[in-house]
């Protein structure tokens, strides 16, 4: 499907409920599906849970560019760099059990928090069987342990009860230079995230494009030029970018959840909004297609 003006819709950067978005797969599938968005990428935070369990959504026919949105640390501090058309291999394994390992450790050290500060008592199997089934554990997932323990009668109660003193979740920050050689292992192709985004702690345009350059050298393919988190004016600063020092570029909604805070603020941001196939660099259109003549063989139309 095409928007009004007859083109086509790609949006490669998204979160689903395996990370912190708040959809599931069937609510991202009706929101893609509603945008007429004919390929996507979910790319969860540090996760890929979201293509083991397509199972549900084939029916919509949307094809998908497997993506990760990963924290990437680089002298003290860290990005988020997408991961894109990643082959299933033993270093992916590691890096994903790392992960695993840092959230089940994020969620442990917020019920001792708990318990420290309202002197509560969790019992070992239920904290164990509540981590064993699931793959993401954030504060969110706090409050709902808190709700299933009738602690509190909903997440929103948990937070204003219990867990709004606690530190939000960072996620596992893997460094650069290990980074890039998981890129590399895996066959992927790397775009930094809404560069403007570390104009908050790097100040100016010259040293984000210096960090930029020296992300390069280590592997970096590429950024996201188009994201309505930034001017026209920006978009146009980088996509100039990209082009003189040969990066590919690319476009993503970052959409997280339906009335969210940050779409409240940004109405725009909508899964799809905008992102046409001139929003990305002829090999990332090229993995695009690739996934549409996937998708199209796998319904035999
Ligand atoms: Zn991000
Ligand atoms: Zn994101």
């Amino acid at each position: 499907m095409k928007n009004t003006k007859g083109e086509l819709i790609f949006d490669l950067h998204m979160h689903s409920h395996y990370s912190d978005g708040g959809c599931s797969l069937q609510q991202l599938f009706d929101r893609l599906h509603e945008q007429r968005v004919v390929a996507a990428s979910i790319t969860d935070h540090n996760h890929i849970e979201a293509y083991q369990n397509l199972e549900g959504v084939q029916t919509y026919k949307i094809a998908l560019v497997k993506g990760m949105e990963c924290n990437v640390g680089f002298k003290r501090e860290y990005y988020h760099i997408l991961m894109y058309d990643f082959k299933d291999c033993p270093a992916l394994q590691k890096y994903l059990k790392l992960v695993r390992k840092d959230d089940v450790k994020f969620f442990k050290k917020g019920l001792r928090q708990l318990k420290k500060l309202y002197r509560l008592k969790f019992d070992r199997k239920k904290v164990n069987d509540f981590i064993a089934k699931n793959t993401y554990l954030d504060k969110v997932r706090l409050n709902n342990f808190l709700v299933e323990q009738k602690l509190a009668s909903s997440g929103r109660d948990a937070f204003h009860k219990f867990t709004k003193p606690l530190p939000e979740k960072l996620g596992y920050i893997y460094p650069a230079k290990k980074f890039f050689a998981l890129v590399k292992k895996c066959g992927a192709i790397s775009i930094l995230a809404h560069p403007n985004k570390y104009l908050a702690f790097l100040q100016s345009e010259k040293k984000l494009q210096e960090i930029i350059l020296q992300f390069k050298a280590m592997g970096l393919d590429g950024i996201e030029v188009f994201n309505n988190r930034q001017t026209k004016r920006y978009e146009k600063l980088h996509l100039d970018f990209a082009k003189k020092h040969g990066f590919e570029w690319s476009g993503g909604s970052d959409f997280h959840k339906e009335f969210g805070q940050i779409e409240r603020k940004k109405p725009g941001r909508v899964v799809g909004h905008n992102l046409t196939a001139q929003c990305y660099s002829p090999k990332l259109a090229q993995l695009i297609y690739k996934a549409m003549e996937k998708e199209k063989n796998k319904t035999g139309e």
